[in-house]
């Protein structure tokens, strides 16, 4: 087995004592490692205690890595984003409608500096061992959302002030189809912001590894989905990825489909020389069998992943998107990571 890492991510900063407790219970479900999911509220309103739980964590053993969760809508996940809030302006726009959505635009001056100061405030006063740069992708400006994606006609953002970079660098307006340099300065600008935040961590923190974790989807001659994080190649090759990691899965896919995504994520990272990580479904939606989800943990050790983290801890108890059997689910992935670390 090639597995260095088991880990579990983790909301709800808020007391030291209790954290505490859950990175116990985190060691006795065999993780070493853990990612902190940080909302834009917990940074602004428990700042100082977000700096006692990463020390709490490292106390105990486990490798602490730092997730900009769900920042602007930029990145994944639910919770919503103080920039949005405080900046009617500054969203990303859909190129058919013209409408605003409800995603920060990362390529204004005034989204980056926001972002790049919680990097550096974080790279300064939080004694972590790295980031965790969770599904960045452009708004999907669209109603639904699969876990796999889907290809859509609209697409962003076409704000003005992307529409104003792209003519600076092409010399004509930018279109309302996803040309191929539509898609190119997609592309950079999505690279760039982390890019650079990345830079600007390793000044502050040389040491600090970085992980990249983008939509695990097909990507593929006929479907690609356009988040401006697809080509795994480029994404795997930039200096904002010292590990190459690709999301969870939903257990209703085929076990081949893990297989493919999984070997892909290893050839990606493998080419540029770094880390691989992938994600397993541990919290909304569970297999009939749960003795499944051992079976995708070891499937993913079996293939030569090195580090495999679930989302998230306690299977989601107690929150909406809780498994159904929530601390099965945990205790279920908790044996596995045991067997595969060879404990
Ligand atoms: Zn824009």
């Amino acid at each position: 087995m090639t597995v260095k890492e088991t880990g579990v991510s983790y909301y709800g900063l808020n007391y030291v004592e209790h954290a505490r407790a859950d990175f116990q219970e985190m060691l006795d479900h065999h993780c070493t490692a853990v990612v902190l999911a940080l909302s834009e509220f917990d940074l602004d309103f428990w700042f100082p205690n977000i700096k006692a739980i990463a020390q709490a964590a490292k106390e105990l053993g486990l490798t602490v890595y730092l997730d900009t969760w769900g920042i602007g809508k930029w990145f994944g996940g639910e919770p919503p984003s103080l920039f949005l809030t405080n900046n009617p302006g500054n969203r990303q726009v859909s190129a058919l409608t013209g409408e605003p959505l409800a995603a920060c635009c990362f390529n204004t001056h005034a989204f980056r500096e926001y972002f790049f100061e919680i990097c550096e405030k974080l790279a300064r006063e939080v004694d972590a061992d790295g980031f965790f740069w969770d599904e960045p992708h452009y708004a999907l400006p669209k109603s639904y959302a699969s876990i796999t994606g889907g290809a859509g006609d609209d697409w962003s953002c076409r704000c003005a002030y992307c529409q104003r970079m792209f003519e600076a660098q092409y010399g004509y307006a930018m279109p309302r189809q996803l040309t191929p340099e539509v898609k190119r300065f997609r592309h950079e600008r999505a690279l760039d912001i982390l890019e650079t935040a990345s830079r600007r961590i390793r000044a502050i923190r040389p040491a600090s590894k970085i992980i990249c974790c983008v939509h695990a989807t097909l990507g593929t001659y006929y479907v690609t989905e356009n988040r401006g994080y697809d080509n795994w190649d480029r994404v795997a090759g930039s200096a904002a990825c010292d590990v190459f990691s690709t999301t969870i899965l939903s257990y209703q896919l085929p076990r081949s489909f893990f297989r493919s995504v999984t070997q892909r994520t290893l050839d990606a990272a493998r080419k540029h020389g770094k880390g691989n990580q992938r994600w397993v479904m541990g919290y909304y939606q569970e297999p009939e069998n749960l003795a499944e989800i051992g079976d995708v943990i070891r499937l993913y050790a079996e293939m030569g992943v090195e580090s495999i983290f679930a989302w998230t801890y306690r299977g989601g108890h107690g929150t909406v998107l809780a498994a159904p059997r929530a601390l099965e689910v945990w205790d279920t992935i908790g044996n596995a990571y045991g067997e595969v670390l060879g404990k």
